[in-house]
Parts: structure tokens; sequence; C-alpha cells
């Protein structure tokens, strides 16, 4: 930790201890918008398909010939990659191929980190004050709050880990504690059109704290992770990143947050839960239409919880009949989904414009789920190079 602040100080940045969010990054200088405020290598990555161990690329791969596991683009990136991989290779090729099957990228991910950990303890891979394994021992793993299945997952999949590494010293336990840090703590690396090419671990990134009204971005170069700010950032302030898109309503973020990284988010975005502005964003986003085709109110569940009541000219709204139009949209959309993936988009289209016209009548016009069903329209007439005027 005090090498870690030494480095951080360079940086013009600070860890502290906050009571309910635990460890934060601040800032002791001003950053202004696009100031890259830390950039960090992976501790251990891997791609999440058939991609190139190093950079991640997807051109001119070759298999390693001894565990027919892992891919490279070339001689210099399995160069920079051997010292870790000579021992994950060995420890793999001792597997049958049914075995080496399994070994998902989560799985190599946990490889890689034993490796990594022995090979600096080692001192044959340097450590640095920002790269050590004493880093990723730092990071949350939230084990209490995890389901009773997802530990069973976990308990197998540690399982697999020590069957391959073959080490008497390591504890399955501790694998799958593990496990669950990599499941609140590991980013997805992302190219510059956000998809997605792999899966890294970067201990230091990981202590900036989630904010649904984030003052900075996370953005990936190759491998390498930055954190840029998004705006002006004063000397003295917490650095903070959001973990998931930022633009569904406040239930939807917090279902997400909660889910994925096990937390409740308070940042004032969320802090306005249950107030007036609040009811009313998330009755648009997601709630359904008044009755008055020419009112735009929003719908709020009246007290007996037996219907809608717009909020703008008071009309009720049965709920007999939205789940009627509700059980309607969900087969069309079921049958939606036959067509389009036998690659018949007309037929596609014309189902998706059925579910339009009911969604019309049921969802408010700025519903996320209409919404989404006009961006599939256009993007089906795109994709069938057929070009029909859109008319809202
Ligand atoms: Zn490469
Ligand atoms: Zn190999
Ligand atoms: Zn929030
Ligand atoms: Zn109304």
């Amino acid at each position: 930790m005090e090498e870690l602040q030494q480095a951080l100080k360079n940086c013009n940045l600070t860890v502290s201890t906050i009571s309910e969010k635990g460890r934060s990054l601040f800032t002791t200088r001003d950053f202004h918008p696009g100031d890259v405020i830390i950039s960090q290598e992976p501790y251990v990555c891997v791609p999440t398909q058939k991609r190139c161990d190093g950079c991640f690329s997807t051109t001119n791969l070759s298999k390693c010939s001894r565990c027919q596991v892992v891919w490279y683009c070339g001689t210099p990136c399995q160069k920079s990659e051997w010292k870790l991989h000579r021992l994950e290779c060995q420890a793999l090729s001792r597997l049958d191929s049914n075995k080496r099957k399994s070994v998902t990228p989560s799985i190599r991910l946990m490889l890689k980190l034993y490796l990594r950990r022995k090979l600096q303890d080692q001192k044959i891979i340097p450590s640095t004050a920002m790269d050590n394994y004493k880093l990723v021992e730092a990071l949350v793993a939230h084990m209490s709050d995890i389901k009773e299945e997802q530990l069973v997952l976990y308990a197998q999949m540690a399982n697999l880990v020590h069957l391959i590494l073959q080490w008497p010293e390591i504890n399955i336990k501790e694998i799958a504690n593990f496990f669950s840090k990599f499941a609140c703590n590991a980013h997805t690396v992302c190219d510059s059109e956000l998809r997605p090419l792999g899966t890294g671990l970067y201990p230091v990134v990981s202590i900036i704290n989630h904010s649904c009204l984030p003052n900075s971005v996370l953005v990936f170069d190759g491998r390498e992770a930055s954190v840029r700010a998004l705006q002006h950032i004063p000397k003295g302030t917490e650095v903070l990143i959001s973990y998931i898109e930022t633009a569904g309503s406040t239930v939807t973020r917090q279902k997400a947050l909660r889910e994925q990284y096990l937390f409740q988010c308070v940042c004032p975005l969320c802090s306005k839960v249950g107030q007036y502005e609040d009811v009313r964003e998330n009755a648009i986003l997601e709630g359904y239409r008044c009755k008055n085709e020419t009112c735009d109110g929003f719908l709020l569940r009246t007290t007996d919880g037996k219907a809608f009541q717009c909020q703008e000219c008071g009309l009720v709204r049965d709920k007999e009949e939205i789940k009627q139009i509700a059980t309607e949209i969900k087969f069309l959309l079921e049958e939606a989904s036959k067509p389009s993936s036998n690659g018949n988009s007309h037929e596609a289209i014309s189902i998706h414009k059925m579910i339009e016209k009911l969604q019309t009548k049921l969802y408010h016009p700025f519903s996320i789920n209409l919404m989404q069903t006009r961006e599939t329209i256009l993007k089906a007439h795109a994709s069938n190079e057929v070009y029909i005027p859109f008319i809202q």
C-alpha cells in the first residue's frame, strides 16, 4: 500500500478509504477534459474468442503447437508472452483433449494469475508498485453476497484449476474466492467500437468506484486501460467511472449493478429514487401509455394495484387489458426470433412492425422497448438494403 501510494503520488493521485465504499481514488491536482488520469497494462488478461494471446488481433493466427489451446499472430507476440505461457503450456499439455476443451477464458485467467504470481515471486518477471500480486489480493470479493449456485460453479471451476496446475500448496477455497474477485473486478477489454476483445485484471483501475454520473471514462488501447477525465476534475475529487451502460432508468441501472457488481449504488442519480422526478422518468422510459392517444401523461399503479392511472388526465387503464397486449407482444417476439435467424428478414420486419403497433398501444411514446423495436426494424431494413421511409 505504501509503495502504491508513492507511485500514485507521482501521477497526482491518492487512495483513501471511505466507509461504505472502501478504497477510493482521489486526485491531488486538477484534471481537464480528455486528460489521462491513469493507465495500466493488465496484471493478466485473456482474449474471449479466437484471438492472439498477446495483442488480441484476429489476423495471421497460428496455434501453439504444443498445448493447442492458445493462438498467436506471430513470433513477436509469442515471445512476449513466453515466460508465462511456458508454464501454462506445460500444464495444459498434460490434459486430455476433452479436458482441454473445458479450459474457458475464465479458467485461463485464473491459471495465468497463479503462474504470474509464481514468476514474480521467483523474480523471473519483475514486479513494480503498480504491477504486483498484492494489488490483486486487495480487491474486494463480496463472497457473502454470492448466490449458492454461483458458489457451486466457482468451486467446480476451482477444482479444474487445481487439477490443471497440480500444485499441492494451493487451496481450492482460495481459487473460488478469486473467481468471485474476477466477477466484480475484471474488465472487458473493448476496441474503439466497443466490441469486446477479452477480459483483463487491472488492479489499480479497479480501485476506482462507480457512479451513474461519472466524471471519468475507462477506455482501452489494445490491452492497455486508460481512465480519462470527462470533465474538469478539481484537486481532491474522487475519480468515478461508470461500470455499466448509463442510459437505462434508475431501476435498470441498479439491477445491473446489484447483479453483476453486488452493490447498491448511492450516487446522486440513484439517491433520487422514489422522488417525483425519478418516478416520472422511470414511468416514461419503462411504463405504459395513457388510454387517451393524444395524452403524453405517464401512468402509475393505483393504490389497490389493480390498474394504472394517468398522472396527467386521470384516465385509468385496466391491468388485464395491459396484460393481454403484453402477452401478444411476447408471442410475436418469439415468432420474430425464428425467421430472422434463418435470414428471412422480410418476414422478421413484418412481425416487428406488428410488435411496434402493439407497443405503441401499450407503452409510453418514449419507452425504451418501443425505441428498441424501431431500431431493430431500421437495422433489418439496412441489412436488406431496401429503403423504406420511416414514419414515426
Ligand atoms: Zn499478436
Ligand atoms: Zn502452448
Ligand atoms: Zn447510481
Ligand atoms: Zn392521460
